[in-house]
């Protein structure tokens, strides 16, 4: 029997499809009614205990068995339970349950095969599985264990538009948008002090010069403090600054403030520096798999000590490489493309469904009600900022 790549793919979109619904089932006969969905919700608020009253702190209400809002055991004022949570206004929970129940078992899925597994519109389905990227993005941000890499890795696979995308433009064309939009908000100074200052002054310093180097620390010092503190002379302070400022030691800031020199690579010295690495980025526009790996094996693997992992100051080491290339990967199968503007939400849905011990059902329909209301108008607004948040292998 001889089977065609296409034909392979298009069983394994099968199986997928089915593997899908299969579960949804599961979950239908777990949860039969609307009432055994809101019922789950309702007990899945306040971590598992169930919702409090917000007058006197009871946590009994009288309410019927799966309703929406209940009074107080104790002082008798209504509660509406799924009041400022992602459920808000939400008539229909079952696919609520259906996108936990699924990311629970580790499985992705795009908003077509949520729609058809739950026998609503696309339309509700995609609005319904953003809203719990977004409860995932909030929590990723908590996880200091993630890595922070530049969005522009992933223009692979922004093929699909958005508002912010330019009007007849391919929608790639946005990352480059927004980093313009950004780079012109931001003050020119303050890319520069991404970057962090350096704890060893460049050269040898004088006795006098050290004084002053201590006397800067972490901070930017004005000039008259530095005159006051040292009690060296108005002209001879003005003239050991400069000389400092010319041997790269120290910076002088706006305002008459100085500070130590920033940890920085200049290209000549490092050619895999971030400003260079940047630079690629900008002008390549379509940083293709092979081709990120390739850089990376020429990347320096660990970030400069003090460093914060940002691009500026560090190219991803090659674990993260593998985990952006893998990402790639995936939105590609799962999903064929999607649009830079909501990048990083499906990128918290991959540290999720690949975290099974924390994110179970369980614990995702808990976090999910701890969320606060996710209005649309919140999620139209939302862009992918230019440095994401990604898993690291555990
Ligand atoms: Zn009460």
């Amino acid at each position: 029997m001889h089977n065609s790549k296409s034909d392979d793919l298009r069983n394994q979109r099968q199986l997928h499809e089915a593997l899908i619904l299969h579960i949804c089932e599961e979950l239908n006969r777990k949860y039969k009614t609307v009432e055994d969905c809101f019922e789950a919700i309702y007990k899945s608020l306040n971590n598992g205990h169930g919702p409090i009253c917000r007058h006197c702190g009871c946590c009994e209400f009288d309410k019927k068995y799966g309703d929406r809002a209940g009074k107080c055991k104790k002082c008798r004022v209504e509660t509406h339970f799924t009041a400022n949570t992602i459920y808000e206004d939400c008539r229909n929970p079952r696919p609520y349950l259906a996108v936990t129940y699924l990311l629970g078992k580790g499985i992705t899925f795009n908003a077509s095969q949520l729609a058809r597994a739950t026998h609503i519109a696309t339309s509700t389905a995609s609005v319904i599985y953003k809203k719990i990227q977004f409860v995932l993005t909030a929590l990723m941000k908590d996880d200091k264990s993630v890595a922070e890499v530049n969005s522009s890795f992933f223009l692979e696979v922004m093929s699909k538009r958005s508002r912010r995308t330019p009007a007849q433009q391919h929608p790639a064309a946005e990352q480059a948008a927004f980093e313009d939009e950004v780079n012109a908000a931001a003050p020119q100074s303050t890319a520069h002090n991404l970057s962090p200052l350096v704890d060893e002054p460049p050269r040898e310093l004088t006795e006098v010069e050290q004084t002053i180097w201590d006397l800067l620390g972490q901070d930017c010092v004005p000039f008259n403090t530095l005159q006051s503190k040292t009690n060296i002379r108005l002209g001879t302070l003005s003239h050991l600054l400069v000389i400092m400022e010319l041997d790269g030691v120290i910076t002088r800031e706006d305002g008459d403030c100085y500070s130590r020199v920033k940890a920085q690579f200049p290209p000549h010295t490092n050619p895999n520096s971030a400003a260079n690495a940047n630079n690629k980025a900008k002008t390549k526009h379509k940083l293709t798999a092979s081709q990120t790996a390739k850089s990376a094996q020429i990347a320096n693997p660990s970030p400069p000590p003090n460093a914060t992992f940002n691009f500026r100051a560090a190219f991803p080491t090659d674990d993260v490489v593998e985990e952006i290339i893998s990402s790639i990967i995936r939105i590609k199968e799962n999903f064929h493309g999607i649009s830079r503007k909501y990048l990083q939400p499906y990128l918290a849905m991959y540290w999720c469904v690949d975290n099974r011990r924390r994110w179970s059902f369980r614990a995702l329909l808990q976090a999910c009600g701890k969320h606060g209301a996710l209005p649309a108008a919140k999620i139209e607004e939302y862009v992918t900022p230019l440095t994401v948040a990604l898993k690291v292998a555990v």
